[in-house]
């Protein structure tokens, strides 16, 4: 493995390595999985908080051309980030009034949530020359997209469509993490229906949950987010995905203790006998969240060492008296291969999701592969 780019502060102790040979493993898979089906790649929040630009070029290396945003700005800075100037760019969050020339000029596609922004569009491309859009339905979700009967009305009124270059129709699984919910097969035929009476283009309801329901969620396109990212698609079932991201930490100190003393802000931890606490530099000024305080595990080699005390801004503290040998310099897995996203994420309280978009700017990134 090849280190590839270093960014972040020069100094940093604490370093989250991105391995972008995984990320393309783990598109090659969810492509075969989804196969007839093709497989986007759903690169909002800053590519998941890994780097959209490495994160984008790895992705599209390994063969992915339909990329997905949350966010207009996002759109366009991908734009510039993308070699290939085919490839698809798709905007979750729709067409505000004053973005329709912003999409046209980065040739962004809008997704269309509702019948005005349909209306608008159609207006817009018949003014400035036709230019693709997606449309979202919602199925469930009750977020974005057309309501079920704004969608009837568009079934109803087929010329609201006409002149309308379509090139996807989505829509989002709510409970697709939860395979026996019998919210899903009613989204999924709710869909089908749906899109068997507009025009025929690309449909797509499967997000990286929704790949492993089965082939009835594939539809043509499927658009996997944070399984891309190593994040496991069904809780609580082996993880098929290969992880992307480690974290480790250097410690900065070690501290011998004995009761009655306590550790950190509001002394919530007092040790009962001789300890020794290390202190890493992760806080949740970093997305190392508040709520591990007393609950979170890392690894010195392979022995666990329980986070002890609050989690603070800048800092973490650990019991390290399994480790009698630990030292300042010493490195510490925070995330890794003893103790992965959805572990961590588990301990936090909160899902792979929310660790991953909050890792923090003051670590030292490497990212490593990523060559064709
Ligand atoms: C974020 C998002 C996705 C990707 O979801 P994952 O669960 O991360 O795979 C797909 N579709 C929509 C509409 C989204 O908002």
């Amino acid at each position: 493995m090849t280190t590839r780019e270093s960014t972040g502060p020069d100094h940093a102790t604490t370093t989250l390595t991105i391995d972008l040979d995984a990320l393309a493993a783990n598109y090659r898979l969810l492509a075969a999985r989804a196969a007839p089906a093709r497989c986007a790649a759903v690169v909002k929040a800053d590519g998941y908080g890994l780097g959209v630009a490495q994160v984008a070029r790895a992705l599209a290396t390994a063969g992915c051309s339909t990329f997905f945003v949350a966010h207009l700005d996002e759109g366009i800075a991908l734009r510039m980030i993308l070699e290939d100037e085919d490839a698809e760019i798709l905007v979750f969050n729709g067409l505000m009034p004053g973005s329709e020339s912003a999409y046209r000029v980065y040739r962004l596609f809008p997704v269309l949530n509702d019948l005005g922004q349909i209306e608008r569009w159609r207006r817009y491309c018949r003014q400035h020359g036709t230019h693709p859009a997606a449309l979202h339905l919602d199925t469930g979700m009750s977020r974005l997209g057309l309501p079920p009967q704004e969608t009837a009305t568009l079934i109803a009124e087929p010329d609201r469509l006409s002149d309308l270059d379509l090139c996807c129709i989505l829509s989002h699984l709510a409970c697709a993490d939860t395979p026996s919910h019998p919210l899903n097969r009613e989204q999924q035929s709710d869909f089908a229906a749906a899109v068997k009476q507009l025009p025929e283009t690309t449909a797509s309801l499967a997000a990286s949950s929704g790949i492993f329901l089965g082939p009835d969620w594939h539809f043509d396109m499927v658009r996997p987010g944070v399984s891309l990212y190593g994040v496991a698609p069904v809780p609580g079932e082996a993880n098929p995905m290969s992880p992307v991201v480690t974290l480790e930490g250097t410690i900065l100190q070690v501290r011998e203790v004995d009761a009655p003393q306590t550790v950190g802000y509001g002394a919530t931890h007092r040790f009962s006998g001789p300890a020794r606490v290390a202190t890493v530099a992760a806080g949740y000024a970093d997305g190392y969240l508040r709520s591990i305080s007393s609950r979170g595990v890392a690894y010195l080699g392979d022995t666990a060492v329980p986070v002890v005390g609050r989690v603070s801004m800048d800092l973490i503290t650990l019991d390290v008296s399994a480790a009698p040998n630990a030292r300042p310099g010493d490195s510490v897995e925070l995330i890794g291969p003893h103790h992965d996203v959805d572990a961590l994420a588990a301990e936090a309280g909160t899902i792979g999701y929310e660790i991953l978009t909050s890792l923090g700017r003051r670590y030292r990134r490497h990212y490593t592969g990523g060559q064709p």
